[in-house]
């Protein structure tokens, strides 16, 4: 099991190099003929250290004038952000030449002299617009590189461009008593339903459908967890069972979106029945991004649910490498899928394993509906059989907790057979290079083109079994 967790790699190494060090002897104890890189290897399989970056989100209610002012700093945001791809592409269009973030925010004194709205806001504010497009340059190129076909980095419309960043905490945001001052808009009402926990780096203000919200970014301290001794488990995710777990257990799929067709429909209607700039389509516009506001908000509270019951009850969760992008190009299902959210529900899992000191780790999901766990043979189904029955050793069981206990099997790295279910981790002694594991990806957070893919981040520690 490769482990790639969340943190920057520089200090993970540092902690980890510590940590190592502190218990070396113990580790070498365990492992007198290893050499000492062995022992780290060794030692990594029961330390982990829990990812440290989290965001805690409230809800602010600026008044009337502050909310004016946010939305101009918006509009000087998204004006910054377009000029900094326009002069991007000139650059490369007229004179050959790529440009760094670091030489376009050197303009930026320039451009506030030209154009004296941008002193509404922030100067970090600004920066961090100019930051966006060299981060949508960067993933733009680097999916390139890894052969994905992406669109390019796109202008910003008023209603895309929706937050903007203070990228330094006491730095134009921090807090005043009981309320959040922001730079250049004021002291602003902020309901702190819960406790910030870990020491806040960035300050995002954001716009949504039903108001504004602030976003911290925080970090928390690294904790050293022991890698937990709980039964892993497989997860097969589909359309009709939204979630079944190689232990039997079925989540049925709630399928929000065809459950609130009809509002949504109606919702739709009204905006295409009302004059195009006129009071009362914005006002439709408006409910209608209520209505899919109302739909995610349940969708996301139900993956988290999910992800909270399993991460509660088991240990390392395998899944399958699914390519979500692929998936949806298939028209009778796309709908279906991106209901289901399969994606959003692996980052959500994921990240609630980490926390856990538990992990969330892909396997390869080529024909694991087509697998008997119990004897390894093949078993033909088509979509519609929804029973798995094998006509070599007799199995018989639902479709898709047969594919779970498949994709178990997989993890385990071991043959089918072997009563998936009740398994251990290896014990320390195992040399890693005895195992028979089939591709392994390890599952990040962010939104590659495999959903499930590289991070970019050699793990500093990793586990393998
Ligand atoms: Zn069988």
């Amino acid at each position: 099991m490769r482990v790639y967790p969340r943190y920057p790699r520089r200090e993970a190494l540092a902690a980890g190099r510590e940590e190592v060090a502190r218990s070396r002897s113990s580790a070498l104890r365990l492992c007198p003929d290893v050499s000492c890189y062995d022992a780290i290897r060794s030692y990594a399989r029961f330390v982990r250290l829990i990812g440290t970056r989290r965001t805690f989100e409230f809800r602010i209610k600026p008044s009337p004038p502050q909310e004016r002012r946010m939305e101009q700093a918006l509009e000087a945001c998204r004006f910054v952000f377009n000029w900094g791809l326009e002069d991007r592409k000139c650059l490369w269009q007229y004179c050959q030449v790529s440009t760094t973030f670091e030489d376009q925010s050197s303009y930026l004194k320039d451009l506030k002299r030209i154009h004296s709205s941008l002193q509404e806001a922030h100067a970090h504010v600004l920066q961090d617009a100019l930051k966006r497009v060299d981060r949508a340059y960067q993933s733009f190129f680097k999916r390139c590189r890894s052969g994905a076909r992406p669109g390019f980095p796109r202008f910003k419309g008023r209603s895309v461009y929706s937050s903007f960043t203070f990228k330094e905490w006491g730095n134009g945001a921090s807090f005043d008593g009981k309320r959040l001052l922001l730079s250049k808009i004021g002291r602003v009402r902020i309901r702190l339903h819960r406790p910030i926990e870990g020491e806040i780096k960035t300050c995002t203000v954001k716009r949504r459908a039903d108001g504004w919200y602030v976003l911290f970014s925080v970090v928390l301290q690294p904790v050293w967890r022991s890698i937990d001794e709980r039964d892993p488990v497989g997860i097969d995710v589909g359309i009709q069972t939204f979630a079944a777990l190689s232990t039997g257990e079925r989540v049925p799929n709630p399928r929000l979106l065809t459950a609130n067709a009809n509002r949504l429909r109606a919702a739709n209607r009204k905006v295409h029945g009302r004059a195009p700039g006129s009071v009362r389509r914005r006002k439709a516009v408006q409910h209608l991004a209520l209505e899919h506001q109302r739909v995610a908000r349940a969708r996301r509270s139900f993956h988290h649910c999910v992800a909270n019951s399993i991460t509660t009850r088991f240990g390392p969760i395998y899944v399958e490498a699914l390519r979500i992008q692929a998936l949806v190009k298939n028209r009778r299902l796309s709908e279906a899928i991106s209901d289901a959210s399969w994606g959003l529900f692996l980052r959500i899992l994921s990240s609630k394993a980490e926390s856990a000191g538990s992990a969330v780790v892909a396997v390869e999901a080529r024909g694991t509906s087509q697998e008997c766990p119990e004897c390894g043979a093949a078993a033909k189904k088509r979509l519609s059989d929804r029973q798995h029955r094998c006509t070599n050793c007799g199995y018989t069981a639902d479709r898709d907790v047969a594919a779970a206990r498949v994709i178990l099997g997989r993890g385990l790295g071991r043959p089918v057979g072997e009563g998936a279910g009740s398994h251990r981790l290896p014990a320390i002694r195992e040399p890693a290079s005895q195992t028979t594991r089939r591709s392994v990806t390890p599952l990040g957070p962010d939104k590659s083109e495999v959903m499930v893919g590289a991070r970019g981040i050699e793990p500093p520690l990793s586990c393998d079994n």
